[in-house]
């Protein structure tokens, strides 16, 4: 990416059901993906910082193995095969 291309950034909060609901600002790079997530600079519990886990979400998203929909588990045969 051009290092003086001005990085457009989308406002969220985590997704994880956690009682912190910290505040998110995603990279956003293109109309579908995303870059690094970082900490809402604005919000005083994140102050621009976040957990590694959310901050490389971005390597799960778009992931190329990643479950798009869920699927169908097969009983398995009689004699445990
Ligand atoms: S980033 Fe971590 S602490 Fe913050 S809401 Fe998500 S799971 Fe909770």
């Amino acid at each position: 990416m051009n290092q003086h291309a001005k990085l457009r950034i989308g406002y969220s909060a985590c997704p994880h059901d956690c009682p912190s609901t910290c505040a998110l600002e995603v990279e956003l790079l293109d109309g579908k993906r995303i870059g690094r997530v970082h900490g809402a600079k604005a919000n005083s519990y994140t102050s621009g910082v976040i957990r590694a886990k959310v901050a490389r979400y971005a390597d799960r998203v778009h992931h190329p193995e990643r479950l798009l929909k869920p699927l169908v588990r097969l009983a398995s045969a009689p004699d445990g095969c």
